[in-house]
């Protein structure tokens, strides 16, 4: 199956990459839904309901408890996943890595051309005047971050409840319906929009890399159900 994937890719100039948190697992990031991820640990409220919007406006103490202790990874670093998807956007191969992770393990490869459709952790902004923040300022702030001007800084994360960036949809839609390959990873495809956008796909080949199976293996050319570390470790 290895071979098959390295193959495809060897023979296409047109790659476009989807991820979703299974892609930094393996850079110590706890996804949403494997048996060690978020859902599985004990809260007062499901993870869920933590990172939505009404949750946010109405307990924002717990809710930036929650976003600094468990969304924010400042010491992890890329895995060979990240690494190879950077090497491949420099060799002319991979287009676009679309990603419904916030936390710029994409960029910190070294990828250039990333579509954060759920937004990122590295970017704050003040609810009021806009002022922008870098993640240390939330790492570092007590309970609710507070701008010099007296507004809440708010996470450039799409929280539930939060439509995404038409932009970037539209940019991601674009490049999936554009592309050749499309190799989907770490991701369950239950959080839509984002897990529809496979659905815009109309290139040769559908590659599935995921440990567990998803509602979307019937599609794939290729389904392989593993590590996705390993595998891009192996291409
Ligand atoms: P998810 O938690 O719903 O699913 C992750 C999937 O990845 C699971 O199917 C799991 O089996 C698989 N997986 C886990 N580790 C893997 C590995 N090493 N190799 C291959 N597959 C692996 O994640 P999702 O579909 O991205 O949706 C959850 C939402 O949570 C997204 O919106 C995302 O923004 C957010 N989130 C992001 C991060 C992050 O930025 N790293 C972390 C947690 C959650």
């Amino acid at each position: 199956m290895y071979t098959e994937l390295k193959k495809i890719i060897s023979q296409s100039n047109n790659i476009v990459f989807f991820g979703g948190a299974g892609v930094s697992t393996e850079s110590g990031i706890p996804d949403f839904r494997s048996v060690d991820g978020l859902y599985s640990q004990r809260y007062k409220y499901p993870p869920e309901t933590m990172v939505s919007y009404s949750f946010f406006k109405s307990h924002p103490e717990e809710f930036y408890d929650f976003y600094v202790n468990k969304m924010i990874f400042l010491d992890a670093k890329p895995n060979p996943a990240h690494i190879k998807l950077a090497e491949l956007e420099k060799e002319g191969k991979v287009k676009a890595v679309i990603t419904q992770n916030i936390d710029g393990l994409h960029q910190a490869a070294g990828s250039k051309n990333v579509l954060e459709l759920h937004g990122s952790v590295h970017r704050n902004y003040c609810m009021k005047c806009g002022k922008f923040y870098d993640v240390n300022f939330m790492v570092e702030s007590k309970g609710i971050p507070k701008c010099q001007c007296g507004g809440t800084v708010k996470p450039d994360v799409v929280l539930y409840e939060e439509s995404l960036n038409s932009d970037i949809l539209e940019k991601s839609i674009m490049y999936i319906e554009k592309a050749d390959v499309l190799i989907v990873g770490g991701t369950s495809l239950i959080v839509y929009p984002a897990a529809g956008l496979i659905n815009y796909f109309n290139g040769s080949k559908l590659i599935l890399i995921n440990k567990s199976s998803t509602q979307m293996d019937y599609k794939a050319d290729l389904v392989i159900k593993d590590s996705i570390g390993k595998v891009f470790e192996y291409l």
